[in-house]
């Protein structure tokens, strides 16, 4: 059933868990994401870069997105994942995305919030979900690239003004995660996760997720994390399994065979990250 993000986040933000946001760029990841809610009878965002759409095409994700959405008896939110273009995020909108991401974090304050306020204000309208980011997530996520040096940690107060300012459904916050692969093992701010919350009463979300400890995602969730975005694991499961099977059987040339043991694969690592979350059996629909 497709549902709005604000209703995925509002359920998991009342009782207590994360939902997982996996990234979808084709059919047999779809497939593996959904399967693993299903079966774990979880709630799921499946979301969208523009690099994804670009990818594959609106009409394929977005027709792939609501099919799962009727097929499968729980809620699923579909989500596009750091809209920076303004034409994109009104695409996304128009296909039947049930929500979207401005991310303009670049920018100063007031140009942040000037320009998530015209994302919330048309998206509202229809009925689709808006989340945006404050601070700056180190790291590279498709075309947005953010060095060490320029990542820099949501600030408290601003995170306040922001989301009174703007009037969105989540934020996403800097707290310590990166896009991509981990050099090292990354260390989350726990207590700015906890202040921000305290003083913020709409869902927050964790971006770069992947490689973090599953002890460091528990706590981020025990905190106040909603939302936990999860892209890079999936696709290193993804490669790693196509590589073995290739190597294993270097004659095979049936697509279905070489592509059956990746979306296993990459079905048991939603698992996994389900089970870490605290989403099982919340699925309400
Ligand atoms: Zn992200």
């Amino acid at each position: 059933m497709l549902v709005s993000g604000k209703e995925i986040l509002l359920h998991a933000d009342q009782n207590k868990y994360a939902v997982g946001a996996f990234n979808i760029n084709n059919m047999e990841i779809i497939q593996a994401i959904v399967g693993a809610a299903d079966e774990l009878r979880s709630p799921v965002i499946l979301q969208a870069s523009q690099g994804a759409i670009k990818y594959a095409g609106i009409e394929y994700i977005t027709a792939l997105g609501k099919l799962v959405a009727d097929k499968y008896d729980i809620p699923v939110a579909l989500h596009l994942d750091h809209g920076t273009d303004f034409e994109e995020i009104m695409k996304c909108i128009r296909y039947g995305f049930s929500s979207v991401m401005i991310d303009a974090s670049k920018y100063p304050l007031e140009e942040n919030i000037e320009r998530t306020k015209e994302i919330v204000k048309i998206a509202h309208s229809v009925g689709v979900s808006v989340e945006a980011e404050l601070g700056k997530i180190g790291g590279t996520e498709d075309q947005i690239v953010v060095s060490e040096a320029e990542a820099t940690f949501t600030d408290p107060k601003e995170a306040k003004i922001f989301v009174e300012e703007t009037g969105i459904d989540s934020l996403a916050i800097a707290v310590g995660t990166a896009h991509g692969v981990y050099k090292g093992e990354p260390k989350l701010d726990f207590d700015r996760i906890e202040e921000i919350n305290k003083i913020i009463d709409i869902p927050l979300v964790l971006h770069g997720s992947s490689g973090v400890p599953n002890d460091s995602l528990r706590k981020a969730v025990e905190r106040g994390i909603c939302k936990i975005n999860i892209d890079t694991d999936i696709r290193a499961t993804f490669a790693t399994a196509v590589g073995d099977f290739i190597r294993a059987n270097p004659e095979e040339i049936d697509p279905r065979k070489i592509l059956t043991p990746a979306r296993d694969a990459m079905k048991e690592i939603v698992k996994k990250k389900i089970e870490v979350f605290g989403s099982v059996n919340q699925a309400w629909k």
